[in-house]
């Protein structure tokens, strides 16, 4: 839940403990899969095999995404809103193929203070050697000290950020005080093709035949354009999840 509070020059500082995601552009449907495989055997004539046998539409999406066919499932577009931290940006952003993005500048806007602190659910501490580790529930006490770290620190640069554009310093020079838990947003577009691998790496599921141990915040993004995509493209999404969630 978003909680308020007020920094030493008076700009109100909002912390935030979850990430949004809204779909706000799409052409994107099963049907697009179809006609795009179907061209191979049907020429021009593949439009109007789409409605004929749904159950035979299921099976050639589902041998496309075994057989790993691929390009049949880039021939439709989704553009998603996206709020999160920096750091899950830095992240999302070495996602290079198949994905456009913009995001908020810098430069030319005074940023908001937005900050991330992690909610009661996140687990804390890490556990196990380099390699082979997982993350545990931290304490009651240690959730609380992580939470008040991460405000004060956020207090601190966001004031330290407000005196130097009082001061008359540039936006873009002055940014370099305020930390990667600080919210940003941008635009993201991609098709299936490459949602699916994006979804792959940077989510963790029981039907993933190659498990991914992604940090918890872009997986966060990461579930929220699933629930999206599942609703556009439901057979490609069983399809993917019935063949180990591996993007063909
Ligand atoms: C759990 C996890 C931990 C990570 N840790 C780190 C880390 O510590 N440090 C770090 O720097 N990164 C890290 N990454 C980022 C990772 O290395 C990739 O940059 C990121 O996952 C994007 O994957 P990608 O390159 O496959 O995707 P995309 O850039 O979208 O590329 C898609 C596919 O296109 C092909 N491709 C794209 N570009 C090239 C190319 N230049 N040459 C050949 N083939 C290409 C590849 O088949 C690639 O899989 C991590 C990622 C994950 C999921």
């Amino acid at each position: 839940m978003p909680i308020e509070t007020t920094t030493a020059t008076a700009v109100p500082v909002r912390f935030r403990d979850d990430v949004s995601v809204e779909l706000v552009k799409h052409s994107a449907s099963d049907g697009d899969v179809l006609w795009a495989a179907r061209v191979s055997t049907a020429g021009e004539q593949s439009l109007e095999e789409l409605t004929k046998d749904p159950e035979r539409s299921k099976g050639l999406i589902n041998y496309l995404m075994r057989d790993r066919h691929g390009s049949p499932f880039e021939h439709n577009s989704m553009t998603f809103f996206v709020s999160a931290p920096i750091f899950v940006f830095r992240e999302f952003m070495r996602h290079r193929v198949g994905w456009s993005y913009n995001e908020e500048s810098g430069r030319y806007r005074e940023l908001q203070p937005v900050f991330y602190v992690p909610g009661p659910e996140r687990k804390l501490v890490q556990q196990g050697r380099p390699g082979k580790y997982e993350f545990v529930h931290g304490t009651e006490e240690q959730h609380k000290a992580t939470v008040a770290a991460m405000e004060q620190s956020y207090e601190q640069s966001y004031a330290a950020y407000q005196e130097m554009l009082a001061a008359g310093v540039a936006r873009e020079v002055a940014r370099a005080t305020l930390p990667v838990g600080l919210f940003s947003s941008m635009y993201a577009t991609c098709n299936a093709r490459s949602l699916m691998h994006f979804l792959g790496l940077r989510t963790q599921h029981e039907l993933a035949t190659t498990p991914s141990f992604p940090q918890r915040e872009i997986e966060m993004v990461g579930e929220l354009m699933e629930e999206h995509w599942a609703r556009l493209m439901p057979l490609t999404h069983a399809a993917f999840n019935a063949n180990g969630r591996v993007a063909p």
